[in-house]
């Protein structure tokens, strides 16, 4: 095989793990912001969990005080019928210890219904804790890895640039301007393809058979007539079938 063809097919192969490292580079970010998204959605709605059980507390603590307040009104006014100049007003006082006794009543009912809305929210509130816990071990652990992927990513597209700087020294100007102009072209990155059975592997056609006896040998830089991509032969490996080889007789 010609240098300029081997020269190629190692570029095509640099530049195809270059692109797949770039990618994974973009992509870890995104990857990343994707499950931090998650994670915040899962902790705002903690958040408001935690609001309205908050809120149902504080509401049933006002209501404590209200009782109280009730209860002590009450007993003043059991105090002040003692001391009452007639039955009207007896009746006035009753009347407004009706009044509170039915506030009581109230509170208790609106007491019951706070206790029951505490439940599910205070089951809610927990388990959202332990799982949200879980989950930003996870979401660190990942990210963690990300970094080191990206590190690691990194590094190795370092290298893979500096490879390809010394592989395109060698290769001659005029083929290095058809990959450069056949990799631009197709979106796919292949500016080279491997023809096997007669057919190039990249777009299928068929070579004219006189014109596959010229791609076999490898000893030009020969384009696809159809795709132009540059084309090289791989022949295939050959078993011996041939029991007398030496490969047998060690049997
Ligand atoms: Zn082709």
């Amino acid at each position: 095989m010609i240098a300029d063809l081997q020269l190629v097919i190692q570029l095509q192969g640099l530049d195809l793990k270059i692109t797949a490292l770039e990618n994974e580079i973009a992509r870890l970010p995104k990857q990343i912001a994707g499950i931090e998204k998650a994670l915040d959605s899962h902790q705002r709605k903690l958040d408001v969990d935690r609001a309205a059980l908050s809120a149902n507390q504080k509401e049933r603590k006002k209501i404590e005080g209200d009782v109280l307040a009730h209860q002590g009104k009450i007993s003043k006014l059991h105090d002040q019928m003692q001391q009452a100049k007639n039955n009207e007003q007896y009746k006035a006082f009753q009347h407004e210890i009706d009044f509170c006794q039915q506030e009581i009543r109230k509170c208790e009912d609106r007491t019951i219904v706070l206790m029951e809305e505490s439940e599910p929210l205070d089951r809610n509130v927990k388990a959202a804790e332990a799982e949200l816990k879980k989950e930003k071990v996870a979401v660190d652990a990942e990210k963690a890895t990300a970094k080191d992927r990206t590190a690691a990513d990194q590094q190795q597209l370092a290298e893979m640039i500096a490879k390809r700087k010394d592989v395109v020294k060698e290769i001659s100007p005029a083929v290095m301007v058809k990959y450069d102009r056949l990799r631009k072209k197709h979106k796919n990155g292949y500016a080279v393809s491997e023809v096997i059975d007669g057919r190039c592997q990249m777009c299928q056609i068929s070579l004219r058979p006189q014109y596959f006896q010229e791609v076999r040998h490898n000893n030009d830089v020969l384009p696809c007539e159809m795709c132009m991509r540059l084309l090289y032969f791989n022949p295939p490996a050959v078993f011996d079938h041939d029991i007398n080889s030496p490969a047998f007789s060690k049997v």
